[in-house]
């Protein structure tokens, strides 16, 4: 048999579960020749990322890549883990918002407050949780770390003892790349879709999904 990860030879290298059981030769990766069990098999952890992206549920994921779900939710978990935030460049427009969701009852609301560079249109830095001032205050925070050059906001009125009032313009202008945003966010993560009987029934597995989401 070929080695699954650098197709080195391999040689017989005892059993397992009553099959047998491979050794690299080269890398020395034991491996076998077909999985028993699904979650084993390589590029598992890119098939959870792809269809997370593509907007599938824990219970599709689980359903398409024969794996239990309990198996997906961990496996979102740990790969969250591996992703760090990327760092921010310094001195840009930021816009910062807001989406409504709920975490396994309707009537637990939580946010996703978050903020996009505009030039680069990619989610710089978010937070989930209440759209209480002192979630909002950590965000905004960064992006004055950051020497925000000007930050573009809803009109909540906790963005205006938060930032400074000449760096901050509640926007009117150019509101639909974030708008726009939303919408993504909504039509490609399962449990943001409004209408569905999707949603999360956890507050971490969502951070995790949205990480994965924005940075992976
Ligand atoms: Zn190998």
């Amino acid at each position: 048999m070929q080695c699954l990860k650098c197709s080195g030879l391999c040689s017989k290298w005892g059993s397992i579960n009553g099959k047998q059981r491979y050794r690299c030769r080269k890398c020395g990766v034991t491996q076998c020749l077909a999985y028993y069990y699904n979650a084993c098999k390589p590029n598992v952890d890119q098939q959870i990322v792809g269809l997370i992206k593509e907007s599938c549920g824990i219970r599709s994921i689980s359903r398409l890549l024969h794996i239990s779900p309990v198996t997906v939710i961990k496996r979102i978990l740990r790969i969250a883990e591996t992703i760090k935030k990327p760092s921010i460049a310094i001195g840009r427009i930021y816009e910062a918002d807001e989406l409504k969701t709920y975490v396994k009852r309707k009537d637990n609301e939580q946010w996703v407050i978050y903020a996009i560079d505009r030039h680069s249109k990619k989610v710089v830095d978010f937070r989930v949780g209440r759209r209480t001032k002192k979630n909002i205050e950590v965000l905004i925070n960064t992006l004055l770390i950051s020497a925000a050059s000007r930050i573009y906001t809803d009109g909540l009125t906790t963005y205006k003892s938060l930032i400074p009032q000449q760096l901050h313009t509640v926007k009117a202008y150019n509101i639909n790349r974030k708008e726009r945003t939303n919408l993504s966010l909504r039509t490609h993560l399962k449990r943001l879709s409004r209408k569905t009987i999707c949603y999360s029934k956890c507050a971490a597995v969502l951070t995790a999904c949205l990480k994965i989401y924005f940075w992976f």
